[in-house]
């Protein structure tokens, strides 16, 4: 079987993600094993150009590894299914190249998770349907038991 990878063109998390001037979202697809690999950074102020702000600690660029699930008609992130990283995620500089610099940081990680995507096996969602976290050795929350 083989991994078959997808770019999307939106932003695939990061609340301001609209505002980054860098975004990358891949899937990542190995059978039914969907891993979505995002990348947001160089934030402006309102779209366009350059503007010193970090997106999050001494940051300004910074990659994201998730658990894809179905919205209907796309394959987005879910953001309660992080995948922990051993590539470099972050970049704590923002300078004309550092676009470039984002680029091969993606590129790491898809590859990292292209050959992990075929050992690891999605975990169990710890919410229920209607958002909160599931009982014990239950599919749904207390309230929905
Ligand atoms: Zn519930």
């Amino acid at each position: 079987m083989k991994v078959k990878i997808t770019e999307q063109g939106w932003g695939g998390h990061f609340i301001c993600a609209n505002r980054c001037n860098f975004r990358r979202n891949t899937l990542v697809e190995y059978g039914e094993k969907r891993i979505v690999v995002s990348t947001v950074g160089n934030m402006s102020s309102s779209g366009g150009d350059k503007f010193d702000k970090q997106i999050g600690a001494n940051r300004y660029y910074e990659t994201m590894v998730f658990w894809a699930k179905w919205e209907k008609p796309y394959w987005e992130a879910d953001v309660n299914k992080q995948v922990d990283l051993e590539s470099d995620w972050a970049i704590g500089e923002l300078e004309f190249e550092t676009d470039l610099k984002a680029n091969k940081m993606h590129e790491n990680v898809v590859k990292e998770i292209s050959d992990l995507i075929k050992v690891i096996n999605e975990p169990e969602n710890d919410f229920c349907p209607c958002g909160n976290l599931k009982a014990d050795e239950s599919d749904v929350c207390k309230e929905c038991l």
